[in-house]
């Protein structure tokens, strides 16, 4: 039996770790992955790696590991094609590889904006390692540091590059930052965050052009105003990498669709996990869904290791994520695009969370504040979502109530 993980990002990595700790006889695992050894988390590469004068990967499979398991390993090995019908795959270098059962993990790819300039010299992305090292020696030389994108990645290299001593613009398209991902009390709130440090955000904001001479030197924003910049982050989220899936005839819709056991729709032996999987199905959520979240990368590939050692598990876990703005953590579980109406508790002077309901019914939770403050409340509303708990709006509201009683 032959398994083809394509990928080495934290969804391969949980896969992996999850198959190597039963590796049954007679099956054989290939690895084939766009990048380089070792596979690591990437959350860190927006956070500490960038200020740290000695940053280091979170490793989670070297290549000791994977060798002595006897995983075959194609690095920086990119793979352009898959053909369902004769079982195979294909590398951009010609070479050719056989797989009864393989996994699509190739993540996503940071979306660039085609304006003028954004090929010049300092304008990055961030999404790898490289990109990180790049980025980090950019933020050190760096005085003016403009970010386009006022989304989670965006403000934690604000938070770095301020933090680093430069000075810093945030150019947001949207009303307000962290459109996506946190209700207006919260984004506010982190917003203020980065005001009180100096950072500038331009809400309503677009990119009219990059301007420069090979090298950045400024940008134009679609209110005409100029602002000077030596390094341009463009941080406007990311798109899944499901060419080869689309390429092979397998169902995608921005993403490659899986059942809830990430199975593709079409196709039995052929799986996808991580930020390139979009499950159809889902029980707590309408409609196919797709995550760009590290702790769902990781569920993902654990239960899909699982369900290839003969196991019927299905991914149900209740989608969450953090985010680290300066000493405050944000974090939010469930689905808030389900959320009709917010509702805001400010739990202590430093920590404000906010309930989402749809008809009484809790279906998000947003949390901003120290993390002794806001884990436990988010871990317990977060169990609640799953239980459909209807929330008792007057106590959630009131500080004075414990959330533990009502939240069980
Ligand atoms: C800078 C940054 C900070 C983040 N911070 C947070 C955070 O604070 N909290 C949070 O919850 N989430 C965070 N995330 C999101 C989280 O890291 C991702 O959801 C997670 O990495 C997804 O894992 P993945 O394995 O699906 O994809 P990836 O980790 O992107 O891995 C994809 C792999 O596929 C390979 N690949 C792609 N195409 C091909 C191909 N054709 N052939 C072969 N190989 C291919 C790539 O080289 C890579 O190895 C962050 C992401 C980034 C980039």
């Amino acid at each position: 039996m032959e398994l083809l993980i394509v990928g080495s990002g934290g969804a391969a990595g949980a896969c992996l770790g999850g198959l190597l700790r039963c590796q049954p006889q007679g099956r054989r695992i290939t690895v084939a992955t766009a990048s380089s050894l070792p596979i690591y988390e990437r959350p860190i590469l927006s956070k500490g790696y960038l200020t740290s004068d000695t940053p280091r990967l979170p490793v989670l499979l070297d290549r000791a590991a994977l060798d002595d398991h006897g995983v075959v390993v194609h690095e920086r090995a990119e793979v352009d094609s898959i053909d369902l019908a004769g079982r195979t795959c294909g590398l951009t270098s010609g070479v050719e590889l056989r797989w009864d059962q393989i996994v699509i993990a190739t993540g996503s790819d940071a979306r660039v904006l085609p304006v003028e300039g954004h090929d010049l010299a300092g304008v990055l992305t961030l999404r790898g390692r490289r990109d990180a090292d790049r980025l980090r020696d950019h933020l050190r030389r760096s005085t003016r540091v403009v970010i386009i994108g006022a989304g989670l990645i965006g403000l934690e290299v604000a938070a770095a590059a301020v933090s680093l001593g430069a000075e810093v613009d945030v150019v947001e398209a949207g009303p307000r930052a962290l459109g996506r991902v946190a209700p207006p009390e919260i984004a506010h709130a982190v917003a203020a965050l980065h005001r009180q440090r100096g950072v500038r955000i331009h809400e309503s904001t677009s990119l009219s052009a990059i301007l420069g001479d090979q090298v950045v030197k400024a940008v134009m924003t679609s209110s005409g105003v100029r602002l000077e910049a030596d390094t341009v982050v463009i941080a406007v989220g990311s798109r899944p990498r499901d060419t080869i899936a689309r390429r092979a005839g397998l169902p995608t819709d921005d993403g490659v669709l899986v059942t809830p056991a990430l199975r593709s729709v079409a196709a039995d032996d052929v799986f996808a996990i991580g930020d390139v999987a979009r499950v159809v199905g889902h029980p707590f959520i309408h409609g196919p869904w797709r995550s760009e979240s590290w702790r769902v990368a990781q569920q993902q590939g654990s239960v899909l290791a699982a369900n290839l050692d003969g196991e019927q598990q299905t991914f149900d876990a209740i989608p969450w994520f953090w985010s680290d703005q300066y000493d405050m953590v944000l974090q939010g579980a469930g689905v808030p695009s389900a959320a009709t109406r917010w509702i805001t508790r400010v739990h202590s002077a430093a920590t404000t969370i906010c309930f989402g309901l749809n008809d009484g019914q809790l279906t998000a939770v947003s949390a901003l504040g120290p993390l002794r403050d806001i884990g436990r409340p988010v871990s317990l509303a977060s169990r609640a979502i799953a239980r459909r708990l209807k929330l008792d709006i007057a106590g959630a509201t009131d500080p004075t109530v414990a959330l533990d009683g009502l939240l069980r």
